[in-house]
């Protein structure tokens, strides 16, 4: 556990990113009894939380740079965009793959659309499903009810890659390939 004091803390917050130690921030005034006590008082919390983290999909064990890794989800990409968006009749722009660090695509007002290169490493299915959220928010541009029906028309299982992506998204979000 890493203990900061930061200035500009109003109140303490615990963060747990995957695969670094957890991180306390306290307002920089706060006494270290009080300190201890949150510590204490969220140790199971912690605990439990770490359990959950568990690495699952086995990513240490993939051996591709992140080069390799772009190159194939760029060439996956293009083709489903193309695919659906044909389907749906809409204009695509640009797309680009990208290092994003807390998302999987997005889907500008200008028919921009940019996706996680990291999605290659899911189940085909998953990076299917991203691929044609985004290409549905060129039909909606938003997540309304229309939007979903939609999506589901396109691809009826879609709430299981959904849950893929909540229950394994973190951990292949923190994927650093080793240079
Ligand atoms: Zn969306």
């Amino acid at each position: 556990m890493v203990v900061r004091r930061s200035r500009r803390a109003r109140r303490w917050t615990i963060d747990l990113p995957w695969g670094e130690p957890a991180r306390l921030t306290v307002p920089a005034a706060m006494p270290d009894v009080e300190i201890d006590r949150v510590l204490r008082a969220h140790r199971d919390w912690i605990a439990e939380e770490r359990a959950r983290q568990r690495p699952r999909l086995g990513l240490d064990r993939r051996s591709v740079s992140e080069l390799e890794g772009r190159r194939a989800a760029r060439e996956l990409v293009h083709m489903l965009v193309e695919e659906e968006a044909l389907a749906l009749g809409v204009e695509v722009n640009r797309i680009q793959i990208r290092d994003q660090r807390t998302r999987w695509g997005s889907c500008s007002p200008n028919g921009n659309l940019s996706f996680n290169w990291r999605l290659v490493l899911a189940p085909f299915d998953v990076l299917d499903y991203v691929v044609v959220h985004e290409v549905c928010h060129l039909r909606e541009a938003n997540h309304s009810r229309r939007f979903w029906r939609l999506v589901e028309s396109r691809r009826p299982s879609w709430r299981d890659q959904r849950d893929w992506l909540a229950r394994h998204g973190p951990e292949l979000l923190a994927f650093r390939p080793a240079a």
